[in-house]
């Protein structure tokens, strides 16, 4: 976690006063509080987080520890040797030859544990292991990114839920530096300043020496992992069986916390996010929760009324058509449709009736609905000729 993540997390910018960070928690806590947010798994999450940022900035020694170096260990003695002064990750170097000779691994002169305090030693490892390997001189922990996962599934497999099985190339900690992106053997001369910790930059006609941006001035880097690099982090297929649930549309998104990719420096992981795809039904036409089936009935059917059978979801079911039903008519069979995600509900299916009108081939076909019409000789298209 760094500066930013535990005052972020309390909605506060650093220098936040103790009374606003006491208030901020207690509002955040109140929100978020697992007994009031039952069986909300990420709102416990968020209760786990601010809980543990205001343990830290609610502390003044550990808020002092914490401002100073971006993170919070008990590790850190609140006065050490590094109580002062900028430099990288918050480390005054100054003081200090860093020359390799002093790195444990590097050779040279003598034991380093002996020439440093035991509490520099504490700083330093957590510095040079854990901490570092990116360019960043800033080893703070980073949460890892999200991914997203598409997935293709059947009509009826997004109706009923299905398992579904899958392979998600993710970005996982590197076993090599246990994601810590720095190889053993102490630090390696800086590339860009060639270990002077020094550069010229042009100013027009004038040269000036400035501090080497790429180390910070230390002259030194610390060296990569011959794994992964300074990454931390190596690409991995992971393959695992996911719960879809009944009710998913094309579209629909679903959280897999912490199957993202991993974090920087103890930093959380990102999430996965399964969006899937549903495919179609030659006559069930899915529109959000709702179903939309057309069906054909006789002109005989729409004219006289019937009880004819539809197909739903469900199977079978009957629908009753009353007399004088007009093409296009819709009825609704109140909840036959699709499961809901969001409730325990399920939608409604519509039936679209459509008249069929018979092909008048023989001559008594032809005389009854001649007859038909002269007994309805009313106008259909009656006022739509009129101007507007
Ligand atoms: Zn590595
Ligand atoms: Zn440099």
């Amino acid at each position: 976690m760094n500066r930013r993540d535990f005052y972020e997390m309390l909605g506060l910018k650093p220098g936040a006063s103790a009374e606003n960070i006491r208030k901020s928690y207690k509002r955040l806590a109140r929100k978020y509080h697992p007994d009031l947010n039952p069986g909300d798994g990420s709102a416990e999450e968020r209760f786990k987080a601010i809980s543990e940022a205001y343990d830290v900035l609610g502390d003044p020694k550990k808020r002092k520890i914490y401002d100073q170096y971006g993170y919070y260990s008990d590790q850190i003695p609140p006065d050490g040797p590094a109580a002062s002064g900028p430099g990288y990750a918050g480390f005054d170097f100054s003081g200090f030859d860093l020359s390799g000779a002093d790195y444990p691994g590097a050779g040279g002169r003598g034991d380093p544990q002996r020439g440093f305090g035991s509490s520099f030693r504490d700083i330093f490892s957590q510095f040079f292991t854990r901490d570092s390997g990116e360019p960043s001189p800033q080893g703070a922990a980073r949460p890892g990114t999200d991914i997203e996962h598409h997935l293709r599934i059947g009509f009826w497999d997004a109706i009923r839920g299905v398992k579904a099985r899958i392979s998600v190339v993710h970005e996982e900690a590197c076993p090599t530096c246990f994601g810590t992106g720095s190889g053993t053997g102490g630090p390696v001369p800086c590339p860009e300043c060639s270990g002077a910790g020094k550069v010229r930059r042009p100013a027009g006609v004038l040269q000036f020496t400035v501090s080497c941006p790429q180390c910070g001035g230390v002259g030194r880097l610390p060296r990569g992992c011959p794994t992964c690099g300074t990454r931390g982090r190596v690409g991995k297929t992971d393959s695992f069986d996911v719960r879809i649930p009944a009710g998913v549309q094309t579209g629909s998104r679903i959280r897999l916390a912490g199957k993202g990719n991993a974090g920087l420096h103890g930093g959380r992981p990102g999430d996965l996010y399964i969006v899937t795809e549903v495919g179609s039904h030659p006559y069930f036409d899915r529109r959000g929760d709702n179903v939309y089936t057309a069906v054909p009935v006789t002109i005989t059917e729409a004219g006289l009324g019937a009880k004819i059978e539809v197909p739903t979801l469900d199977g079978r079911a009957a629908l009753k058509v009353p007399p004088g039903t007009q093409s296009g008519q819709k009825f609704r069979l109140r909840g036959k449709g699709a499961p809901s995600l969001r409730s325990k509900q399920r939608g409604d299916h519509y039936v679209e009736v459509q008249v069929r009108v018979p092909r008048a081939a023989d001559e008594r076909t032809r005389e009854l609905l001649r007859e038909l019409g002269r007994l309805h000789p009313e106008n259909p298209r009656r006022g739509l000729n009129k101007k507007t």
